[in-house]
């Protein structure tokens, strides 16, 4: 999937820059031209290859949690929510949203993968609200021995849980979330792709730990991330 995700992306974007750009050009010369449905099916097809771009976009972001990983390194995560929390400032303010943090250690990880994870995490938090509750995020953490996790091969790892207060999740699809463009809702009730939790779900995989999930339908969800401290072997 990763060979052909990447090459096919790149092939993939050049006849749809194509759609964009032409169509664009359609509505703006011979809007005196057309008349009003043939202007919004223009429209409808810049959209249609706009999402595609989208799509594609996501896609290439997932093949590259594999073809361009990083070296493990020292991660601050306290240092790294702090800059999700910033750059997702806009999203914050449009929902009315807060996300807490209780304090993070550093473990030993891919830092631009890592923050995707936080990023990916607090974003769907915000994004998945009740229509009469603000969103709320918390996200605390806590070292668990290797008894508690199916993981064996360390004997400490840290839990990382991403809670929120939003509309929650069947317990049907606690397994089909993780897999790419697997949505449970139309784009237009909620906007997105399907891609973020495979996304995170490989970045889990990579750093040899693991995701699950917990929730209800109407009273939100817990997503909880275990990963390992130190990326070495004690075990
Ligand atoms: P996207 O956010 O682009 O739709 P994701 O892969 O991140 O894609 O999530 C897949 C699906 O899982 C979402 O479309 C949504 O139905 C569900 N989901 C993910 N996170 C949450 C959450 N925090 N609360 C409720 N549903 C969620």
């Amino acid at each position: 999937l990763q060979s052909f995700a990447y090459a096919a992306s790149h092939d993939l974007q050049e006849p749809l820059r194509k759609i964009v750009a032409f169509s664009d050009r359609i509505i703006k010369k011979e809007a005196d031209n057309l008349n009003e449905q043939s202007l919004d099916y223009f429209s409808r097809i810049q959209r249609a290859a706009m999402r595609m771009q989208t799509l594609i976009n996501d896609l290439l972001t997932y093949s590259r949690v594999t073809t361009q990983a990083q070296p493990f390194a020292k991660v601050n995560l306290a240092v790294i929510a702090v800059e999700v929390i910033s750059d997702l400032e806009t999203l914050i303010e449009r929902t009315n949203g807060k996300v807490e943090v209780d304090s993070l250690p550093e473990i030993e990880a891919d830092p631009t993968q890592i923050r995707q994870l936080f990023q990916n995490l607090i974003s769907n938090g915000l994004k998945f609200h009740r229509p009469e509750v603000n969103p709320l995020v918390k996200i605390t953490a806590r070292v668990v021995n290797s008894e508690h996790t199916r993981l064996k091969w360390q004997r400490e790892f840290l839990e990382l849980t991403f809670e929120d207060n939003g509309i929650g999740i069947e317990e049907r699809y606690f397994i089909k979330i993780f897999t790419v463009f697997q949505r449970l809702y139309g784009k237009d009730e909620y906007e997105g792709t399907g891609v973020g939790l495979s996304i995170c779900h490989k970045i889990i995989e990579r750093h040899h730990g693991q995701i699950k999930v917990e929730s209800e339908p109407g009273k939100g969800s817990r997503f909880i991330v275990t990963l390992p401290i130190n990326q070495n072997r004690t075990s």
